[in-house]
């Protein structure tokens, strides 16, 4: 019998943080890495504020993935 994985997001104890950071795309600055979107989105309201034609941007997220044995119940 075949065991069935399902690969969800890895938030066991050892697992690696999940990372992000902002990326201006006008001119390319990226801000600095954090844990949360939310760190992101006031790095790239103060490049704003500096930069004001700078209104797009893009959003870099690393986020650690795991199989699991055993389908997702849904
Ligand atoms: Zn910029």
């Amino acid at each position: 019998m075949v065991t069935d994985y399902s690969l969800l997001p890895d938030e066991s104890p050892g697992a690696a943080a999940v990372r992000c950071y902002m990326e201006c795309r006008s001119c390319g600055v990226c801000g600095v890495m954090g844990e949360d979107a939310l760190d992101g989105a006031e790095w790239a309201a103060s490049h704003l504020e500096r930069h004001p034609d700078h209104l797009a941007y893009r959003e870099h997220v690393t986020r650690p993935y795991r199989f699991l044995p055993g389908e997702v119940s849904s």
